[in-house]
C-alpha cells in the first residue's frame, strides 16, 4: 500500500492519469479508503480530471477550427466554380 505522503507526492508531481496503471489503482484505492488524506486528495484528483477535460476540449477546438476553415474555403471555391460554369 502507498502512504499518504506517497499519494500526495504523486498527485502534486503530475496528473495522476499519467501514472502507471498499477500506481493509479493503488492511488485511487488509498484515496477511497484513507480517512486522513482521502478527502483532500479526492479533490485534487477531481480538479485534475476537470483540468484534463478542459485541455482536451481546448485541443479539439483547436484541431476542429482550421478544418472548418478549410472546408468553408472548399465550399466557396466550389460555389465560385459553379457560378463561373453558369456564365458560360
Ligand atoms: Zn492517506
Amino acid at each position: 500500500m502507498l502512504t499518504c505522503k506517497q499519494v500526495s507526492n504523486a498527485l502534486s508531481e503530475s496528473d495522476y492519469e499519467k501514472l502507471s496503471p498499477w500506481k493509479k489503482f493503488f492511488l485511487k484505492l488509498h484515496v477511497k479508503l484513507c480517512i486522513f488524506c482521502g478527502k483532500y486528495n479526492r479533490q485534487v484528483m477531481e480538479s485534475q480530471d476537470m483540468c484534463r477535460c478542459y485541455k482536451q476540449h481546448e485541443d479539439s477546438l483547436q484541431t476542429v477550427r482550421p478544418k472548418l476553415g478549410e472546408s468553408k474555403k472548399e465550399e466557396l471555391r466550389r460555389l465560385l466554380a459553379k457560378e463561373a460554369e453558369g456564365k458560360h
